[in-house]
């Protein structure tokens, strides 16, 4: 009798190990077809580095894995943090929200010296944020600048409910993002929902606004800087129809 308990625990065991191989090993060959890497946008990080365009791809095809269960992982292991020790090359810089909802590697499955990352409540920038960015388009030469807000974001939630008598400096963030819900005060919807759009909208604009730096080379179409928001319920990263329409071009090099 134990050896017949002994026997079948020995065969219930290798179908367990057999099955959990097989299923790897499927999806393995998903991952590695070229048509599910077209469709992931799992391209290398240096075209997506010299180019923003294909850096926004990038950082879309990341999103879908994020949210189809399909993440790679990638460049997280410590082969990059060795290949990085003597500088970094990030493909994009995200502006996003402190919340701690919105891991930006995870939600858009990069890896180590992919992103450099501005946060704050409400993406609100001031000169310390400012500078960042500057830092990251002209020493790091990095052309991809994303405002990354989200759904059901605190600080556009405080800005639309004004709260008397708020304590220390978040009122600085609320009266930032004041104007934005003011604008969209007159839509139906949801109140925060819309805020968290224009304020989005708002910020990209005063990001290709901005002097001396941010606004030349936007405009030179050196840079490209658009709007995203991330939907807490479901994963998903919608980029900005508003902030994705009329980008400049990059000049040819005769017309420099
Ligand atoms: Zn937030």
């Amino acid at each position: 009798m134990k050896n017949l308990v002994f026997l079948s625990a020995t065969l219930f065991f290798t179908l367990l190990s057999f099955s959990q191989k097989k299923e790897k090993k499927t999806t393995k060959m998903i991952t590695d077809s070229v048509a599910w890497k077209k469709d992931h946008y799992v391209v290398d990080r240096d075209s997506a580095y010299a180019d923003p365009r294909i850096g926004l791809k990038k950082l879309m095809g990341g999103n879908k894995r994020f949210v189809e269960g399909k993440t790679i992982k990638p460049r997280q292991d410590m082969n990059v943090v060795k290949k990085l020790e003597d500088g970094q090359e990030p493909f994009a810089t995200i502006v996003g929200c402190s919340d701690s909802r919105v891991p930006n590697e995870m939600i858009f499955d990069q890896g180590l010296g992919d992103l450099f990352i501005i946060r704050t409540a409400g993406q609100v920038s001031a000169a310390a944020s400012y500078g960042s960015m500057e830092f990251a388009t002209l020493k790091l030469k990095t052309k991809l600048i994303v405002v990354l807000g989200h759904t059901e974001c605190g600080a556009v939630a405080a800005a639309v409910e004004r709260p008397e008598n708020v304590p220390g400096h978040i009122v600085t963030l609320i009266n930032e993002i004041k104007p934005a819900v003011a604008k969209c005060s007159h839509l139906p919807g949801n109140q925060v929902n819309n805020a968290v759009r224009q304020n989005v909208i708002d910020q990209v604009n005063n990001l290709r606004d901005l002097e001396p730096i941010l606004h030349k080379k936007y405009v030179d179409g050196e840079i490209l800087i658009v709007g995203a928001v991330y939907d807490i319920h479901t994963g998903k990263v919608e980029f900005l129809e508003e902030t994705l329409i009329n980008l400049p071009q990059p000049k040819k090099d005769d017309e420099k």
